[in-house]
């Protein structure tokens, strides 16, 4: 059995959005990604399962979640890219653990990139 609290607490709370020279825009992962669904109410949001793999370059988390409001299934694909480690008191380090966000349907369509997170 998965525990939903866990798997909530694997979604970063944010991701982030590259505005053309104006920076980042931050906007809130607690939301339905499908088509026609306004739902921003993390409380009708279920994460139900977990899928993790990684491969030389990447690593990838696929949480699937489940909308009350539309009653869909999307996924929130995360993707980190594998970088050596170099130093850890480097102040680049946020910037190496940066990851891609992007939201999938149920069947794995790519719905779009999101943003960083
Ligand atoms: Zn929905």
């Amino acid at each position: 059995m998965v525990d939903q609290e866990d798997l909530r607490f694997e979604i970063p709370s944010y991701a982030f959005i590259a505005l053309a020279r104006r920076g980042m825009e931050k906007i809130s992962l607690d939301q339905c990604f499908l088509k026609n669904c306004d739902n921003q109410d993390p409380e009708l949001l279920e994460p139900f399962k977990k899928e993790e793999y990684e491969n030389d370059k990447k690593q990838v988390k696929e949480i699937h979640i489940k909308c009350k409001k539309c009653n869909g299934i999307f996924i929130l694909k995360l993707e980190t890219l594998k970088r050596v480690a170099k130093s850890t008191k480097d102040k680049d380090e946020e910037v190496l653990s940066m990851g891609m966000v992007y939201a999938l349907d149920e069947k794995k369509n790519n719905l779009g990139h999101i943003g960083y997170f």
